[in-house]
């Protein structure tokens, strides 16, 4: 019998090497679009300036226009019929908030898999809904997962999360992070024990948690991250008085963590309405 439901290894293998952003080798071949549905979010980072895309994946200073998920559907067809339409293999969903606090974000990811089945799909998240959404985005065609987790210490989580709406109730403190980082975890190895593929998304902070990069590397790996994508702090929020990482820290800090998980160091922060190469 042939692997199921996507999750052999060599399967995972060539989902990694054709999407531009799991891959460190998919670089400017393949295309995506970033369709923006999804401006709700679930909780704060403090990094976060809600009038800009999510920080998570996005440039700063620029504010998307949230559609809804037949213009959604519509900016894809449009894409393909374009000067992009050859190279485009991945529909994503990154944003402006939390994709999967967003009914929007499985009607447009449905959308797009009903005309173009051929298509990967991709969603980027905080990880807070991830265990209870990982079967919707099975059942929908979703192959690939970004979630964002950037300690797993709740003392850490608490400087940088003010606070995490769980189920009607706004945490904040320490309970707001150990809700968080507990959720991520799980989430993290049910989606890739569901044959999800799993990229780990750490901002680094100095100061912070840039001390946690190689506990942060080991233990998502032992859950089942495929990849581990370090982007340097964007500082603004509750964050702006913090001088972001040097390029030169970035190259140590994945060079450190290199032999646990492969690293993306192309990885352009892009907005939630992005579309072209990577
Ligand atoms: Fe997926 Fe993130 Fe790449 Fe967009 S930037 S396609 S959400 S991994
Ligand atoms: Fe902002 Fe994204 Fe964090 Fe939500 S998950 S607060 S949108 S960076």
């Amino acid at each position: 019998m042939g692997c199921q439901g996507g999750s052999c290894g060599s399967e995972k293998k060539s989902s990694l090497a054709n999407h531009p952003c799991f891959s460190p080798h998919g670089h400017g071949k393949t295309g995506r679009i970033h369709l923006p549905v999804a401006p709700g979010c679930n909780i704060s980072c403090g990094y976060c300036v809600r009038k800009f895309d999510c920080a998570n994946e996005s440039r700063p200073g620029v504010t998307s226009r949230v559609i809804n998920p037949e213009q959604a559907l519509w900016r894809v067809e449009k894409a393909l019929a374009g000067s992009m339409g050859p190279y485009l293999a991945v529909v994503g969903i990154a944003g402006p908030g939390e994709p999967l606090a967003n009914p929007n974000t499985f009607r447009t990811l449905r959308l797009v898999k009903e005309k173009y089945p051929h298509m990967m799909l991709c969603v980027s998240s905080n990880g807070l809904l991830l265990t209870e959404k990982v079967e919707e985005l099975i059942e929908i065609g979703i192959s690939h997962i970004t979630v964002t987790l950037n300690s797993l210490r709740p003392e850490t989580g608490a400087a940088i999360y003010p606070y995490v709406y769980w189920k009607g109730e706004k945490l904040t403190g320490l309970a707001a992070a150990e809700r968080l980082i507990e959720q991520q975890l799980k989430g993290i190895e049910k989606a890739a024990q569901a044959g999800l593929l799993v990229k780990v998304n750490t901002v680094v902070i100095p100061g912070i948690n840039d001390e946690q990069i190689e506990e942060i590397a080991e233990k998502v790996k032992s859950l089942g991250a495929a990849v581990l994508n370090l982007m340097p702090l964007i500082n603004q929020g509750i964050f702006a008085h913090l001088e972001p990482p040097t390029v030169t820290e970035m190259t140590q800090h994945r060079q450190k963590v290199a032999t646990i998980l492969p690293q993306i160091a192309h990885c352009r922060q892009c907005r939630a309405d992005a579309i072209g190469l990577i």
